[in-house]
């Protein structure tokens, strides 16, 4: 044993607040373990704060109560026709057969609480086994006023996220908002909201009303401190303390104050969001050109990676389709002057008059696929024809319906855009490509294609409307097929999309009760890893809505019941 001067000595240290540590976190003080968060931040959430917090959990009570059959069995078809057999088979086995207790566990113990999606299709509905409705949980809205003065201490949304500088809006409040001069019902969901945000503005620098995934990590911060487990803000782990056989004993955080040593007698846990933010690591595990932008947190530089590997800890980057979890961004101009990112993920990329297209003023995409799906497109096309950035072309009539990136539905003067460059604007579509540089032939050659689709309903090249999620994200109301429409009357617009990642799947390679594995496929006695520290338990495929956050909450579950010798080693 290392003789050491210990400043602190606890059961558990986790590294990282963000849904995947705190969730570690909270089950191993429930289980009667000493816990000490360290967050390297003044903040918690990460970049769960900023997500849309939502989890796919098939099988949950919360869908089951609500009336929405599904079967854990069904996922597993599905999983195993996506992804196949590989190395991290057996850990979706656990995730599948432990995922609804988990979320009845802490809605039982904690103020951790989901509500069902509905009606919320897999990304790939025509995988066998894929379901329509049932998977897909939410975290119920949060009151954050209830973490008093620590309400502060909840990282906010991206501000494209918020309207008014500061009201966060979940899908169902967006759907009021838009139909509030059509139903009273709506309007006065829209009035009670609007209300409350200005009536939070008289005391807050933004609104306490919490939902999506502010809401999860509100929450889960919320339990924490109900259970009195301290969280050390900007207090990075920066090294661990080992013996000669390799345990980890502890580590040594970096605190404003100096090093600060603290002894973990069950265990560190590496919660640290993956590996965004590290230019060595995104050359490494990503494809080429490695994605320009990310919106992970930018505190996920890769630190629990970069640990890991000091205590001989294996990358689990053999398996993985790809090493991150993508979405199509716009490069939005805030009124500051610095630059934001809109992930385009539901909102516009399947409404019917809108196509994606190349350089080569081609499509090369069905436009409504998952945000995942997407950019593997992008890259796929990137190929043979400049793809990065591709552009959404639309008319400016569609921006008026359905809103484009962080352009809101409604919007009908597009000036503030068009002057910041984040939309391009153009009478003809000729004039349009020449602006934006790309193929104006190839254009109007796919506009004229594609606008021959939008009258039959049916397109021959892409499939756009095809999958239950195009039509979940089009618009209902549409038809022959709610996601194709002709665009044929200008001004037309191009906005730019470029690919980036929500969050990282290459990791650190780990057993399924999240013990970090060495060279030999060996546990390092003394570390585990849960959130995107640990090697996504998808291998690179995104099977739904949650696919993160899901296997975050899950494993940080498993890692604390493990630490706390309430899972056998042998569970699985
Ligand atoms: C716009 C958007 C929408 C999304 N929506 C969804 C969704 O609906 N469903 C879904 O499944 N996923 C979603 N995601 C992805 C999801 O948010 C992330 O995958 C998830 O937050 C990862 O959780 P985590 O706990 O591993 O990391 P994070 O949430 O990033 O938290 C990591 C924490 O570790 C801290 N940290 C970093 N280095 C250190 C260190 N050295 N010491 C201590 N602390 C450190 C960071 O500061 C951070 O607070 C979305 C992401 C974005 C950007």
């Amino acid at each position: 044993m290392v003789t050491t001067h210990w400043d602190m000595e606890t059961d558990l240290l986790v590294a990282g607040a963000g849904p995947g540590g705190m969730t570690a976190a909270l089950v191993a003080a429930i289980e009667g373990l000493n816990v000490v968060v360290c967050e390297k931040a003044s903040q918690v959430g990460g970049t769960g704060a900023t997500s849309a917090g939502t989890l796919w959990i098939p099988g949950n009570t919360q869908s089951r109560d609500a009336g929405f059959e599904d079967s854990p069995e069904q996922a597993a078809k599905y999983l195993d026709s996506l992804i196949g057999e590989d190395r991290t088979s057996e850990h979706r086995r656990v995730y599948l057969r432990d995922g609804p207790g988990v979320i009845d566990y802490l809605a039982e113990k904690t103020d951790v609480r989901f509500l069902p999606c509905g009606l919320h299709p897999d990304y790939r509905n025509n995988i066998e086994g894929a379901g329509k409705s049932g998977r897909a949980i939410i975290p119920e809205n949060f009151d954050g006023r209830l973490l008093g003065r620590d309400f502060e201490r909840v990282r906010p949304p991206i501000p494209e996220f918020m309207l008014m500088g500061g009201m966060m809006v979940g899908k169902l409040d967006i759907v009021s908002l838009l139909g509030r001069y059509r139903s009273v019902v709506k309007f006065k969901h829209s009035a009670s909201i609007v209300l409350r945000y200005l009536t939070d503005r008289l005391r807050f620098r933004r609104g306490t009303r919490l939902v999506m995934g502010n809401a999860l990590v509100g929450r889960l911060f919320y339990s924490l401190k109900k259970r009195n487990v301290p969280v050390l803000f900007e207090s990075p782990i920066a090294e661990f303390v080992r013996d000669q056989d390799g345990t980890v004993l502890g580590a040594v955080l970096a605190t404003a104050e100096g090093e600060k040593r603290i002894r973990a007698r069950k265990g560190v846990v590496l919660a640290t969001g993956g590996f965004a933010h590290n230019p060595k690591y995104r050359e490494a595990f990503m494809p080429q050109p490695t994605p320009p932008y990310s919106l992970a947190a930018g505190s996920n530089a890769g630190d629990g990676l970069a640990l890991a590997e000091t205590a001989d800890a294996s990358v689990d980057s053999d398996s993985h389709q790809g090493a991150g979890f993508w979405t199509p961004v716009s490069v939005t101009k805030r009124d500051d002057g610095t630059e934001g990112l809109f992930p385009h993920l539901a909102m516009d990329r399947a409404k019917p008059g809108l196509i994606a297209v190349n350089a080569a003023g081609r499509r090369f995409v069905n436009e409504g696929v998952s945000y995942h799906d997407f950019v593997e497109a992008m890259y796929r096309s990137h190929e043979t024809a400049d793809t990065m950035p591709a552009w959404l072309i639309c008319e400016t009539r569609f921006i008026a319906k359905y809103g484009l990136g962080a352009i809101h539905p409604e919007t009908r003067n597009l000036t503030k855009h068009i002057r910041s460059g984040y939309v391009q604007v153009a009478d003809d579509l000729g004039a349009l490509a020449d602006l934006v540089g790309i193929d104006p032939a190839g254009l109007q050659d796919s506009v004229t294609r594609h606008n021959r689709f939008a009258l039959t309903g049916v397109d021959e090249d892409f499939g756009k409307g095809d999958l239950e999620l195009n039509r979940f994200n089009g618009d209902p109301s549409h038809g022959p097929n709610p996601c194709l429409a002709p665009i044929e009357a200008g001004p037309f617009a191009a906005m730019a999309v470029w690919p980036a990642e929500i969050g990282c799947s290459v990791g650190i390679s780990t057993d399924p009760d999240c013990r970090v594995l060495d060279g030999e496929n060996q546990p390092i006695a003394g570390l585990y890893a849960c959130g995107n520290d640990m090697g996504s338990v998808m291998s690179g495929a995104y099977p739904g809505p949650g696919t993160t956050l899901g296997p975050a909450v899950v494993f940080g579950w498993r890692a604390a019941m493990h630490a706390a010798g309430r899972l056998s080693a042998n569970a699985v």
